[in-house]
């Protein structure tokens, strides 16, 4: 079956969230870990978490996605945004530990003019020393658009940052379709070889997540402007094509379109409707 959900409002606790999901017959979500302009997380409610893991676990929710604020920058230039990005980083990995199997995904960063050489030292460094503390969650990398000076552009950059971390292991990689889509990769006439690609340059293997979104722009834009499925410049055959891939099909999909729950529910059943038994 397709393991498929879409991005929640996490202000009404982790219960909330679950109930949300099965309500829009999704099978897992994403959240943010906090504010998303990256504020002060609430104390974590371990009652609410109890009964969220038992909620789960009854109606087979599967593997969450927690997502970092996007305006944490671990390559910023500022040492003190740097320092801001790693403490929050750390504090939400202290917090998943409470949280089985959930995944972390983050933005790589933007280098600001420093170079993406001197980027992607940093963002190595910053995991290293992330992971000297020892965590259970696996961290995924998302794939970014390339806007501004965005690293994470290109598989290329991706595997560096891998290749610079000593316990790669806890790392793999998030497939954003509208990113990946917008960075110049062509996902809509050639699916098979741009996932060759990645294959090559990073390995499958890391691929653990696909945030599944049309965009507004076309291939190679580096805009990032999500669009709902179907109606962007991807389109829904290419998404259908996606879900299907015998290289994704396993893997779960979380939708980041411009939606409220009700338009989420359409998603969800529309691509579900499309997925072809295996
Ligand atoms: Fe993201
Ligand atoms: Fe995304
Ligand atoms: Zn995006």
């Amino acid at each position: 079956m397709l393991n498929i959900g879409c991005h929640l409002s996490c202000t009404k606790g982790f219960l909330h969230m679950g109930k949300e999901a099965l309500s829009i017959d999704a099978d897992t979500f994403q959240f943010f870990t906090r504010n998303p302009r990256g504020g002060k997380a609430k104390p974590l409610d371990l009652e609410d978490i109890a009964k969220y893991l038992e909620f789960a676990k009854n109606h087979e929710i599967k593997q969450i996605l927690a997502h970092a604020p996007y305006t944490l920058n671990p390559c910023a230039k500022e040492e003190g945004l740097r320092g801001f990005a790693f403490t929050t980083m750390q504090d939400d990995l202290r917090r998943l530990e409470h949280i089985p199997g959930a995944m972390y995904n983050f933005h790589p960063g933007s280098h600001v003019g420093q170079g993406e050489k001197e980027g992607i030292r940093l963002i190595t460094e910053h995991l290293n020393r992330l992971f000297e503390e020892e965590f259970s969650t696996t961290v995924l990398l998302e794939t970014m658009a390339g806007k501004g000076s965005e690293i994470g552009r290109c598989f290329e950059e991706i595997q560096e940052i891998i290749e610079g971390v000593e316990h790669r292991e806890k790392l793999g990689v998030c497939m954003d379709t509208c990113h990946v889509f917008d960075a110049g990769y062509d996902i809509v006439n050639d699916l098979d070889g741009v996932l060759k690609e990645f294959d090559k340059i990073i390995g499958l293997k890391r691929l653990k997540a696909v945030h599944i979104n049309d965009s507004m722009n076309t291939l190679g834009s580096h805009k990032d402007r999500h669009a709902k499925i179907g109606e962007g410049k991807i389109g829904l055959k290419a998404m259908v094509r996606m879900i299907n891939h015998e290289k994704l099909r396993e893997l779960p999909f979380y939708l980041e379109t411009p939606n409220e729950l009700e338009g989420y529910h359409k998603e969800i059943l529309l691509l579900k409707s499309l997925y072809k038994a295996g």
